[in-house]
């Protein structure tokens, strides 16, 4: 079953378009890697897909626990909301905040969603422990490895029960065995929960752990591991 369909999604900066109108359709369970040269359109597809950035052209249809969102159709704000409740985020820096603890980063989606701070912090727990991180709960970023940091970022994007998980380079920074260790984490806490990931990557090794490949070049679609044909009403 679908999760994601996008169809037609066209992206233009100025006169550059960073996508000529993309199809693709996601299947619930699938980890999927979006690769290409530099400059290819990777990160404004996952950002369209997402709705970090609003297409020019297209329709995305996400499909929650709830039944059906026309993401292209939602404005800002409610993007912004979708985003918070129903997707996780996992980028290579930058989302995770310094001063707070992982403790305080990984409850933070709860805490804004509402969730009173014990429980919040009790599912936040939790997820830290399940990623390897029990005892470092107090901790500040800066006192903590690149992979610790990482394995915050997997559990900060999963307190929600992300419907689907977009991340970008989650691996970029890190040496090669921590880089393998927190792609099996953030294999294991999405798709080995029966949920979705899509994930920009230039490594071929992260790509070859995905259980599909798609490749863009010039904006467009250019290969497909596991194409799925969409039908009008998907
Ligand atoms: P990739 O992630 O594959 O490197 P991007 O999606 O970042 O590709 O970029 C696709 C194209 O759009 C590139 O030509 C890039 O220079 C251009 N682009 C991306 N973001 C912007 C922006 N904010 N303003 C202008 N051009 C942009
Ligand atoms: P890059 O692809 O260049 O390494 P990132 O993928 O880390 O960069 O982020 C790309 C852009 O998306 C950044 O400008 C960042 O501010 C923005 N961004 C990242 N996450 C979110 C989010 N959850 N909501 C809105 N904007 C975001």
């Amino acid at each position: 079953n679908t999760v994601l369909a996008a169809t037609g999604i066209v992206k233009t900066y100025g006169p550059t378009v960073a996508l000529g109108g993309v199809d693709l359709g996601i299947r619930a369970g699938e980890s999927v890697a979006v690769m290409g040269p530099s400059g290819s359109g990777k990160t404004t597809l996952l950002h369209c897909l997402s709705g970090i950035l609003s297409p020019d052209q297209g329709r995305i249809t996400l499909t929650t626990d709830h039944g059906p969102v026309h993401v292209d159709r939602l404005g800002t704000e409610e993007r912004a909301r979708l985003r918070r409740e129903q997707l996780g985020f996992v980028f290579q820096q930058g989302l995770l905040l310094p001063e707070l603890t992982a403790l305080e980063n990984a409850a933070l989606p709860l805490m804004l969603a509402g969730v009173g701070r014990r429980e919040a912090e009790a599912r936040a727990t939790g997820w830290l422990v399940h990623l390897g991180l029990a005892g470092l709960e107090g901790r500040r970023l800066g006192e903590m490895s690149g992979g610790q940091v990482q394995r915050i970022a997997i559990a900060r994007s999963q307190v929600t029960n992300a419907v689907v998980t977009f991340a970008d380079e989650p691996t970029g920074a890190l040496d090669q065995q921590t880089s393998s260790e927190v792609l099996g984490a953030l294999l294991e806490a999405t798709v080995g929960r029966g949920r979705t990931l899509v994930m920009v990557t230039h490594d071929e090794h992260v790509a070859a752990r995905c259980s599909r490949t798609v490749r863009l070049q010039d904006g467009q679609v250019i290969s497909d591991s596991q194409p799925l044909h969409l039908t009008l009403g998907d």
